[in-house]
Parts: C-alpha cells; sequence; structure tokens
C-alpha cells in the first residue's frame, strides 16, 4: 500500500491535471494516500516560465477537496513543493507557515538563477563546474532554510545534462559536497526524497542514484519519502514497482508519509 507524495495539478504554472483526476487515479491504481504539492517557486526568472502560485486559494480549495475525497482506505494531503533561493528563504518561511500544510518539499530547482531544465543552463561553463555549482546551491539553500520535511529530487540536475556519462555518474567525483548536505539532512532531522520521475527522464535509477540513498543510510538517515513528481494523471505512482527491492538493497523497509508536518513510517 503505496503513497504518492510528490505531484502537481493545474495550480503549478508546469501542469493542467485537474486535481480530482489525479486522485481517481491514485485511488485506481490502489495507493493509500496521495499529497499533491504544488509549486511554489518566488522570484523565478520570468523567462524560462511562471510559477506563481495563487497561495491564497491553493491550500482552501485543495483541502476542500481532501476532506471530501478522502476515506478509511485513502487519504489525500496537502502540501507544497518549494523551490529555494538564498535570497527569498525570508518569504519563503513565511509562506510555508501561512497556512496548515501536511508537507513541505524543499527543492532546488535553480542554480544562480538559471534552471538546468533549459539548454541554456549547459552552455555557460563545462559539465563538471555546473554540476559542482548545483550542489553547492543545494547546500546553501539548506542552511539558509530549514523550514521543509524532504529533501526533493536530489541530483535533479542530471537528469537533464548532456552527456550520457555524467547522467548517469551523479555521486562519486562529488562525494564531499554530497556528503555534507546528506549530513546535515540526517543532523536537521528531515528525510531525503526518492524521486521517480527521473525513469522518465531517461535516467536507469531515481533522483537520488542509489549510491547516494546508500551514502545516506550509512550516514544514518533513517527517513526517506517517495514521490513520482506526477503533472499529468497517468504519472501518479509511475515505477513505483521498482522502489520496493531498490530500497531494501538500500538499507530501507520503510518509508514515511507527513501529516501536519509530523512524519508517520509505512512498510515499502
Ligand atoms: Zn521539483
Ligand atoms: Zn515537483
Amino acid at each position: 500500500m503505496l503513497w504518492d507524495n510528490h505531484m502537481h495539478s493545474n495550480f503549478s504554472g508546469d501542469s493542467d491535471a485537474e486535481p480530482i483526476d489525479m486522485i481517481k487515479v491514485a485511488k485506481l491504481k490502489r495507493l493509500r494516500g496521495i499529497t499533491f504539492t504544488d509549486h511554489l517557486d518566488l522570484d523565478y526568472p520570468k523567462e524560462f516560465g511562471f510559477f506563481d502560485l495563487d497561495l491564497e486559494s491553493y491550500y482552501p480549495t485543495q483541502h476542500e477537496l481532501a476532506l471530501s475525497e478522502s476515506n478509511e482506505n485513502f487519504t489525500v494531503l496537502t502540501g507544497l513543493e518549494v523551490g529555494i533561493q538564498p535570497h527569498i528563504v525570508d518569504k519563503c518561511r513565511e509562506a510555508v507557515n501561512a497556512f496548515p500544510y501536511d508537507f513541505i518539499i524543499g527543492s532546488t530547482h535553480l542554480v544562480d538563477k538559471w534552471d538546468p531544465y533549459f539548454e541554456s543552463f549547459w552552455e555557460r561553463d563545462s559539465e563538471d563546474i555546473l554540476l559542482k555549482r548545483y550542489y553547492e546551491c543545494i547546500l546553501e539553500n539548506i542552511t539558509a532554510f530549514t523550514d521543509f520535511d524532504t529533501l526533493g529530487h536530489l541530483d535533479y540536475a542530471f537528469r537533464y545534462a548532456p552527456s550520457e556519462q555524467k547522467k548517469h555518474n551523479t555521486h562519486k567525483p562529488y562525494a564531499d559536497i554530497i556528503d555534507a548536505i546528506l549530513e546535515r539532512i540526517v543532523k536537521l532531522d528531515k528525510s531525503l526524497e526518492i524521486n521517480t520521475a527521473a525513469f522518465r527522464k531517461g535516467m536507469n535509477a531515481p533522483n537520488p542514484a542509489p549510491s547516494i540513498i546508500k551514502r545516506y543510510h550509512e550516514l544514518g538517515g533513517k527517513l526517506i519519502t517517495i514521490g513520482a513528481d506526477a503533472h499529468t494523471p497517468s504519472d501518479v505512482a509511475a515505477d513505483f514497482n521498482r522502489l520496493p527491492d531498490l530500497l531494501k538493497d538500500c538499507g530501507f523497509r520503510e518509508f514515511v508519509v507527513y501529516k501536519n508536518r509530523k512524519p508517520e513510517c509505512y512498510p515499502i
């Protein structure tokens, strides 16, 4: 009985999905529950798109839907995926505390205001330098902002790395800085997210890669969340069938679901 803890609806700038359609698919797939985590990317560069979330209507609308669609076998929760940048942490803190969200994903989508999703990101320097800078930004972000529950899709930038070799080598060349990120997550008692969208982007592993998940476990990490990062109904819980073996191999037999910002354990 799995739970998809990362998904977007038409409250997000990059999704047209009706929330009710995500719920219908989740019920068909016999999930135990889902958590909506629409994008809040404050000060996202306009040339890359629009990610302004209507915060005043998001929580009340989704929460009402959650109450009407939840029953003893299926639960809908409401969260946010916050795109962290060091200069907006005060606004992020204010936003996540303005409503009683169940769950906050802390993600790094921008590296010095450039999004790795776009080719323009990769044209500015060598892949090695850009990828190292990507990890440095994550560490800076989670040093400046700690009001989140799980670290979203660590090694996300690698999904979009132009060379195949880089795409699948997300750990070794950057081991020191990844250790610093993971140690901080453990110390702060946060979760590490396992995001299966990477499979849909041509990677052979989730974000982060198993070598990083194993390292997190070695460093004392106990809490993981799982999410497919669906932006359409058909991607709800996509590739979740790959997770049980993969996560057990990395040392995990449970994942957590945050309700009222508190973790509850579920078997994988
Ligand atoms: Zn994200
Ligand atoms: Zn997302």
